[in-house]
């Protein structure tokens, strides 16, 4: 095992890589930015390493100053965490010449999956049913032939977008026309790749994600799936596991398929499977993420297994610890991202002082925090503060204990999205489990 391992990441997932370093007895250094001397990661690291001004291209995307950071502290792996360089292929790779192990899979899967065009294919090719759309990358006379195809609404989504941006509706052949080029520019601007592909948009679907993990030695291993169709323009909201949507049928098929899609890509380390599911049950796999996930509690609570050093453990050349006969479904468990936003405001980012912050405690409540009482919170990062995970027997149980969680915490000094998600836990939509990824805009806030 590693003596030594920096975290090439900021916020409340470089604190559970350092957690996860502490358990495995491996010292710990952590990279800051000039925004983030004080911040909580840089305090429970055992080292730390300065990496540039404030914006993220000066500090926790440039390659050079987290290599030398790396080779100062003398460590022997890199943890990317999500986001940042953790689906950067050119940086997996240049670690690798550095002599450092990245942990995650080969750089030349990242490349793979990293291009959603690509990925499609190669899932069509493993027998993974994929959402009727273009075959790869395609100009607006070739969206347009495929449109009429496909069939009225579609989706126009950037080949190596993320994060939720990218993906634009079309419901005519004017529209098409028109959302094209602005979605080229804004792919270009955003993702430095202007490639764009066409999906049929299906409507008020549930998506639905399956962890993997595999190792050097040909073991590839699912740990069931996570519901993550709660959503605001397409970014994740609320997590929980499993989802109240599968049968064991459904859920044994898109296991399977999960796996095999894995496989198909010689995968190593841990990943999650995206699909969605429509009205009728039928699965379709939209893209993978090569990394760890911001809700992977929720797949720990369930399992009782810890994904992040597990990462560790297989980047080290490790076997994975456990078979898949020894896996199943303990309970339920759900995940609230607590952001510093104001719902009020259509969620813009506030930045300030956190001149109190008292997080939920007590039985079966998990807090994932990045931030502390008398932290700042910048305008130069992710908004996410922390993430309240709950488990309880079954998914009432886990739902009052995040209600009960909720009603305790108290943070002052910034706008939250805690009040959102208290009234959420009283939606009878949402304790029926009946959502799907308009559910929150549509539904929820067209109501609240
Ligand atoms: P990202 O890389 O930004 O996460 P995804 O391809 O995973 O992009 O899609 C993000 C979200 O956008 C999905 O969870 C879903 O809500 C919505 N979405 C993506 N593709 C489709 C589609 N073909 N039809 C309907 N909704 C979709
Ligand atoms: P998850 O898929 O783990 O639920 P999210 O989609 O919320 O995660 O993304 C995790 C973090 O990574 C967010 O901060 C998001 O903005 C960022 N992110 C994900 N993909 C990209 C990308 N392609 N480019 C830039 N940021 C990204
Ligand atoms: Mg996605």
């Amino acid at each position: 095992m590693y003596q030594k391992l920096l975290i090439a990441n900021r916020g409340e997932i470089a604190v559970r890589v350092i957690r996860a370093c502490r358990e495995l007895g491996i010292r710990s250094v952590a990279v800051y930015s000039e925004a983030d001397r004080e911040s909580l990661h840089v305090r429970l690291a055992d080292e730390a390493q300065p990496i540039g001004p404030a914006p993220a291209a000066q500090s926790y995307l440039n390659v050079p100053a987290i290599l030398q950071a790396a080779a100062r502290s003398r460590v022997e792996a890199i943890h990317p965490g999500y986001g940042f360089l953790s689906e950067n292929a050119h940086f997996a790779a240049v670690c690798k010449t550095w002599g450092l192990d990245f942990v995650g899979p080969e750089p030349d899967t990242i490349e793979r999956m990293g291009s959603k065009t690509a990925a499609r294919q190669r899932m069509q090719q493993a027998g993974v049913p994929i959402i009727p759309g273009t075959p790869g990358p395609c100009g607006l006379e070739e969206a347009l032939a495929a449109a009429e195809q496909i069939g009225y609404p579609v989706l126009v989504k950037a080949a190596a977008g993320g994060g939720g941006r990218g993906i634009r509706v079309a419901r005519s052949a004017e529209e098409l026309t028109k959302v094209f080029t602005a979605a080229g520019r804004e792919a270009s601007a955003s993702f430095a790749n202007a490639e764009l592909y066409l999906e049929r948009y299906l409507e008020a679907p549930r998506h639905v994600e399956f962890q993997v993990l595999a190792d050097r030695h040909g073991n590839v291993l699912h740990l069931f799936e996570r519901d993550s169709s709660i959503q605001r323009r397409r970014q994740k909201v609320l997590e929980e596991a499993p989802s109240p949507l599968l049968t064991p049928e459904l859920r044994a098929q898109m296991a399977a398929a999960a796996v095999e899609a894995a496989r198909a890509v010689h995968y190593v380390g841990a990943g999650t499977i995206e699909f969605l599911v429509d009205a009728r049950g039928r699965f379709y796999f939209i893209e993978m993420n090569t990394r760890i996930q911001v809700e992977h509690p929720a797949t720990e609570w369930i399992t009782g297994f810890d994904l992040v050093k597990e990462q560790i453990r297989i980047a080290a050349g490790e076997p994975v610890s456990i078979t898949q006969a020894d896996l199943a479904i303990r309970g339920w468990s759900v995940e609230c991202r607590i952001n510093a936003e104001n719902p009020d405001e259509r969620f813009t980012p506030t930045p300030g002082t956190v001149t109190r912050w008292r997080p939920p405690s007590g039985p079966w409540v998990r807090v994932d925090e990045g931030t502390y009482s008398g932290d700042t919170i910048t305008p130069y990062y992710d908004s996410l503060l922390c993430k309240v995970v709950t488990w309880g027997r079954d998914r009432p149980e886990a739902v009052a204990r995040m209600a009960r969680a909720l009603a305790e915490f108290e943070v002052e000094g910034i706008h939250t999205t805690i009040g959102m998600h208290r009234r959420l836990m009283a939606h009878p939509d949402f304790l029926a489990g009946d959502y799907h990824t308009s559910w929150l805009e549509q539904v929820f806030m067209g109501q609240a």
